[in-house]
């Protein structure tokens, strides 16, 4: 069966990178939600041709999702792939040609992260299907709002993969990577907004009688700031704003702070640990206030992730395509909510390429057939029980 897999992925390699061409010239910035929901249609008739499964999946506030389906009646525990549509790249980032190829990097927004691992996952279960691949039900789980933390889809977007993921042997996100090493845990983060009201005064006449908000927001961030520690918590006040003139007492001021984690159990002791000092005053007379504008849980590093690393290297080693060595990333992904829906979880074994999140993103297109093959030989090879519990 593995063998006649890679021979079908070989021989689709260019209709799939020109699957791929068409997949970034339908540019899907998080926010342009027609555009993300036009990139789901594209992919749902795509998929549909090969004879897959398609629901589409919508949200209020986001473009819509899509779970793509195979062998949904295969008595096996199922494999979900997971992936995002959206890019971070507003239209007009990328000059003319949007999608251009040269010595075998294709350029463009989205090429790496993901519509590459989007791709990847398409061809190895149009393979699979092709070469009579029954006995787990695969499946491919497509989000429209990862680049926002789900902050479009909300709970239901996050929902979505964990109902999708629950019970599967493996979940496997395909976000790009280095194909040397395999993600297994990843931080979480919650990013904050805060405010702070102080008293506007002339800053020669009246400096006695003003509050200075940026004083106090100066007091703050460094307490706030202070235990970072870059093996446990880190704390990042990344944005500051206040104050309307030089020669004025600040009496407003808001700065943004961004924090990342590695266990759950540490969310509770940032939340303590900023709310707190958000809540004293340093300055007397100032009074503030926050807003969480997004959150990320993190992806526990679980034994199981370690399990189903393990597999995937011992697999990708023996096809040749080398080992690959278990990681804890700082970023965050979906596969936090595949872990916590108890599958055993990797990710970062999409294509490589790099510069994401620039408009100098490029994939490298030899990638997508070498990873579709070796993870097209991790399924089908994945022991019978594992996952089972
Ligand atoms: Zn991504």
């Amino acid at each position: 069966m593995t063998e006649k897999v890679f021979r079908y992925i070989e021989e689709h390699e260019s209709e799939y990178v020109q699957l791929l061409k068409e997949m970034v010239e339908l540019e899907s910035y998080t926010p342009d939600v027609d555009d993300v929901s036009a990139l789901a249609d594209f992919i749902k008739k795509f998929a549909e041709s090969r004879g897959l499964n398609v629901f589409v999946k919508e949200f209020e506030k986001a473009g819509n999702g899509l779970l793509i389906t195979m062998n949904e009646q295969a008595s096996m525990l199922p494999v979900a792939f997971t992936g995002h549509l959206d890019t971070v790249h507003p239209r007009g980032t990328f000059k003319e040609p949007v999608c251009r190829t040269e010595d075998g990097k294709m350029y463009g927004p989205g090429t790496v992260d993901m519509k590459g691992g989007l791709v990847i996952g398409l061809l190895i279960m149009s393979a699979l299907k092709d070469c009579g691949y029954i006995s787990r039900p695969v499946r491919f789980i497509m989000i429209p709002d990862e680049e926002l933390s789900e902050g479009l889809s909300l709970e239901e977007g996050k929902d979505f993969i964990r109902n999708n993921a629950r019970g599967c042997a493996a979940a496997i996100t395909l976000e790009g990577g280095d194909g040397k090493s395999i993600t297994v845990g990843r931080k979480g983060s919650i990013r904050y907004k805060v405010y702070i009201k102080g008293r506007a005064t002339h800053a020669g006449s009246a400096y006695a009688q003003g509050i200075s908000a940026i004083k106090e927001a100066a007091h703050k961030i460094l307490a706030i700031e202070a235990p970072s520690d870059q093996a446990q918590i880190t704390y990042n006040c990344g944005m500051i704003k206040g104050g309307t003139s030089p020669n004025t007492v600040p009496g407003e001021a808001m700065f943004t702070l961004y924090n990342r984690y590695w266990k759950l159990e540490q969310r509770q002791i940032i939340r303590d640990h900023v709310e707190g000092i958000i809540a004293k005053s340093y300055i007397e007379g100032t009074e503030s206030s926050f807003d969480i504008v997004g959150e990320r849980l993190p992806m526990d590093a679980t034994e199981d992730n370690y399990a189903l690393a393990a597999h995937i290297s011992f697999v990708s080693e023996k096809y040749g395509f080398g080992p690959l060595e278990p990681k804890l990333k700082s970023s965050g992904s979906d596969a936090s909510y595949t872990t916590m829906a108890g599958a055993p979880s990797v990710c970062s074994v999409g294509p490589s390429g790099g510069r994401a999140h620039s408009p100098e993103e490029f994939v490298n297109l030899e990638s997508i057939t070498k990873r579709a093959k070796m993870l097209s030989a991790a399924i089908i090879e994945l022991p019978e029980n594992f996952g089972a519990k």
